[in-house]
């Protein structure tokens, strides 16, 4: 296996605000050789999202961060090219995380086999995997979603958003997105099914968001903060549910926003509407896998649920492909396609 030569996408220098095209850094090194017990696995899909750019920061988070000189981490898909493993043969098609790179060596820990017949490899990083997961645990245990619930949700094209309205439409809600450009706005409510959506990019944000929830929201799925989140907190019922699942519009802030301390009357709201805001990570809810796999696998067989994958070639784009994803140029769950999928049709 000497012979292959691996890229890799390492950190370069934690980055300062917006992640800049030094902090990364490509190298070419020989691919690793497995030893017994180990398998050798091509990455086909390099799956990216917005909490890698917490990952490249210093300090202390909920995970563990990138250290300067390590492989970009990922959740990748990925074919065994050699095996010296029982579970898992050359062929095997494979769910793992290994990063921003090529080839990489496993153990086999952590690393599921993937069916391609019952559904495209791709999906298991996206609407199948991490993001939808997170869709419906963030919506239906976190949100507490209940009958007649008003339902908004930021970055509604997007991985997670696409599902969370998607899942509240299937189960009879009035949906609103919020989203970027008037391309994402028309594919939420004429492709998705959502009642409506307005851009985050309006100047008139706060009157359109009002305008499109009459009866005000009583669930936020919130995916972005910043001016987003003070548009939708005005219109919170009494009783409203707000699952706090990422907030992309913070996450190259240097410095806290500047302006009034808004802590006091949120607060305030909350005390008065009995408002519930709850923060999650998608790994604390692993329990309902099963649930969500059944569930949402079904609904996209049955043609309910749609998903949209935006997929960039190369894994020499994965650093412009990162900095589009946090600028919102991407129109869907975000890949880069490292090889070639032979499940893929020509
Ligand atoms: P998306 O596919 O939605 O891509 C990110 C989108 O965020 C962009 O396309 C853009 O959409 C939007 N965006 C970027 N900057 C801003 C901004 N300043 N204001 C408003 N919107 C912005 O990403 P995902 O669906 O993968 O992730 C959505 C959110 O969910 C993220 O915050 C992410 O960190 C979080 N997340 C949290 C998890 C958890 O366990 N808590 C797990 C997975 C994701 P647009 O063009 O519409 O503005």
């Amino acid at each position: 296996m000497s012979n292959l030569t691996n890229r890799q996408v390492l950190l370069n220098a934690h980055p300062v605000g917006f992640p800049v095209d030094t902090d990364f850094k490509m190298v070419e090194t020989p691919a690793p050789a497995p030893a017994d017990g180990d398998l050798l696995i091509r990455t086909i899909y390099l799956s990216l999202d917005p909490y890698m750019r917490g990952r490249m920061n210093q300090g202390p988070s909920y995970a563990t961060g990138v250290e300067i000189g390590d492989v970009m981490t990922a959740g990748t898909v990925g074919q065994v090219v050699a095996s010296k493993n029982d579970n898992f043969a050359e062929g095997d098609f494979v769910l793992c995380g290994n990063g921003w790179q090529e080839y990489a060596v496993s153990d086999g820990q952590g690393v599921r086999k993937l069916d391609p017949t019952v559904a495209p490899i791709s999906t298991a990083v996206g609407v199948l995997g991490m993001p939808g997961m997170t869709a419906y645990v963030g919506l239906l245990d976190v949100g507490e979603l209940k009958d007649g619930d008003n339902v908004v949700v930021s970055a509604a094209s997007g991985a997670v958003g696409a599902v969370v309205g998607q899942i509240a439409k299937i189960k009879g809600h009035r949906v609103v997105g919020v989203a970027g450009v008037q391309k994402k706005c028309d594919y939420v409510t004429g492709e998705l099914g959502f009642d409506a959506c307005v851009s985050h990019r309006s100047e008139t944000l706060a009157d359109d968001l009002k305008a499109a929830c009459p009866d005000g929201i009583d669930l936020y799925f919130e995916n972005v903060g910043g001016k987003v989140f003070e548009a939708v907190v005005p219109l919170l019922n009494d009783f409203a549910r707000v699952p706090v699942c990422g907030r992309i519009a913070n996450y190259n802030m240097t410095e806290p926003p500047s302006g009034p301390n808004q802590v006091p009357s949120l607060m305030q709201r909350t005390l008065v509407h009995r408002l519930m805001i709850r923060g999650f990570i998608v790994y604390d809810r692993a329990h309902l896998q099963d649930d969500f796999l059944r569930e949402v696998g079904g609904w996209i067989r049955s043609g309910q649920l749609k998903y949209r994958e935006d997929i960039v070639e190369g894994i020499d784009n994965a650093v412009r492909t990162f900095q589009g994803l946090l600028r919102g140029e991407n129109f869907g769950k975000q890949l880069v396609q490292v090889s070639d999928d032979p499940t893929r049709p020509a």
